[in-house]
């Protein structure tokens, strides 16, 4: 049936070129860029040449780690010039995605070369974007990937890397001054899920946190009597809800605890356009700065 069909569609095709040469030749589709996620589709979108259109498959406010891709996004996957991801076991599902998509063109891991945190039974923590130091590797690794599909691009592209890196490494100082003028012994941290180690090693934050590096299971009750009992006994300054997260469980263990949330930290995701994590560099530097505020009460 297929090898017919499509046999068909192409003669239909052909007619159509034959008849409107001009039209069809005029406005060839931009190249695209599919990243899995908000973040990665920002870090693309500040390093590819003009003219290159990126798309993220997991958008705001939305977790990667639950993510079930709808016929649509494999369309969409199916139709990129390059795929985009962070590696790590980030995205358990892209493998079988690509697959189906039928996309045959290249898939570039951001994380590429970085050590993930290891610990526990786990094969390793994804959420590497949450230290700035790799994130100029992350910027690297797309940037070559970029300059790979669109090599008459390369300048612009290296130009691209360079002032994005100078960006991220000026952050990386204001995020180390915010932070270092809170005594250390007060940067403990209560979050949904455990996405901010990274954050944690980087800049000396301690965080605790009911669910480990997937959201894929409920969170143990023991764990979630731990952490009221470190409320109770002023282990933890300060707890924060996450954007990806449903907030009940973070708020039972402030009030239970005798706590108040924070505010919310953006772990795996940016936050919607207009929002305060619009990009990844506003999304680390409002992080940083509502912890730091948190923190020094
Ligand atoms: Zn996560």
């Amino acid at each position: 049936m297929r090898p017919i069909r499509r046999r068909a569609f192409c003669q239909g095709s052909a007619a159509l070129t034959t008849l409107f040469p001009l039209a069809i030749g005029a406005q060839p589709p931009a190249p695209r860029v599919v990243a899995s996620f908000s973040i990665l589709a920002d870090m693309a979108q500040e390093l590819v040449p003009a003219g290159v259109q990126v798309t993220a498959l997991v958008g705001p406010d939305s977790d990667a780690h639950v993510y079930e891709p709808s016929p649509a996004d494999g369309k969409r996957l199916a139709q990129a010039d390059l795929v985009l991801v962070n590696g790590l076991g980030f995205e358990g599902w892209i493998e079988r995605m690509v697959k189906v998509s039928g996309y045959r063109g290249p898939v570039a891991v951001a994380s590429q070369g970085i050590q993930p945190r290891s610990g526990g039974h786990h094969d390793g923590d994804p959420h590497a974007w949450q230290d700035l130091a790799l994130a100029r590797r992350y910027s690297a690794n797309i940037s070559a990937a970029i300059a790979q599909r669109w090599p008459g691009q390369r300048d612009e592209i290296a130009r691209r890397n360079a002032d994005y890196v100078a960006r991220i490494d000026l952050l990386d100082v204001r995020v180390r001054q915010w932070l270092g003028a809170v005594p250390r012994a007060q940067r403990r941290v209560i979050t949904s899920h455990d996405a901010f180690g990274y954050f944690g090693v980087a800049y000396g934050v301690d965080f605790l946190a009911p669910q480990g590096w997937n959201t894929h299971s409920e969170p143990s009750a023991a764990a979630v009597a731990r952490l009221i009992r470190q409320i109770r006994k002023d282990e933890a300054r300060a707890i924060f809800v996450e954007n990806i997260s449903d907030p009940r469980l973070v708020e039972r263990i402030a009030r239970e605890g005798g706590a108040r949330v924070g505010g919310t930290l953006y772990s795996d995701a940016l936050s919607k356009p207009g929002g305060p994590a619009a990009t990844y560099l506003q999304m680390f530097e409002h992080n940083a700065r509502s912890l730091a505020a948190a923190l020094q009460v």
